[in-house]
């Protein structure tokens, strides 16, 4: 099964090949750059299902009507903000996208909060379109909650801040290992690898 991948971002292409050599998935997964590269999408849509759903689509016409498309979006829920930063995460600090800036935009917000209210989420939402129409959504969620300070090197963006629920280190100090065993990405991965091995 060919899928090609909704995104501007090459390496997540091979990242997701990597993922799907360990699961011993039978997909060959292709960049949007190799079919002449990933259309702007706006990402406004609200929702990290609206917004998956809005690249995916992009990209799948201009595809042959029987192709599959994937697309995917994060991002980070704080319960004291509302469910925000949300599908803003990547412009939390300005529209440069700087995922420095991000953390200390977050960490400042949330000086003073007290534990109790210091709740969090990762999401990360899998959206794949194919022919006549077949649309799926699956849907990783990683409960947890931010600490005081940032806190270890590993990871990216939120990383430093988020404990996930059942230990007192974050991301960026658990490492990849244990990050990518129960993260929400890897919990989107895992629904979406169980239903391609349903549909063969
Ligand atoms: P996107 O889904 O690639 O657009 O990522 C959205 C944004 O959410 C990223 O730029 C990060 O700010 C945040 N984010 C998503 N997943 C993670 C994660 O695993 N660790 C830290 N930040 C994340």
């Amino acid at each position: 099964m060919k899928i090609f991948l909704a995104s501007g971002n090459a390496h997540k292409a091979v990242e997701l090949q990597a993922l799907a050599f360990a699961e011993n998935l039978p997909i060959e997964m292709i960049s949007a750059r190799a079919v002449g590269g990933m259309p702007d999408v706006a990402e406004d849509t609200g929702t990290f299902i609206g917004n998956a759903r809005k690249k995916a689509l992009a990209l799948r016409i201009k595809l042959p009507a029987d192709a599959w498309v994937l697309a995917d979006d994060s991002g980070l829920c704080v319960d004291a903000l509302d469910g925000g930063p949300g599908v803003e995460s990547a412009y939390y600090a300005g529209s440069q996208g700087d995922g420095a800036a991000n953390l200390a935009k977050l960490i400042a917000t949330m000086r003073g909060v007290p534990a109790e209210r210091r709740g969090a989420s990762f999401v990360c939402v899998l959206f794949i379109a194919g022919p006549a129409g077949v649309e799926h959504i699956f849907e990783g969620k990683c409960l947890g909650r931010l600490s005081e300070e940032p806190r270890g090197g590993a990871g990216f963006g939120y990383d430093p801040l988020f404990m996930p629920e059942g230990y007192t280190a974050s991301f960026a100090e658990l490492g990849d290992a244990v990050k990518n065993a129960i993260s929400h990405r890897a919990r989107a991965w895992t629904q979406l690898a169980e239903w391609i091995r349903r549909m063969r």
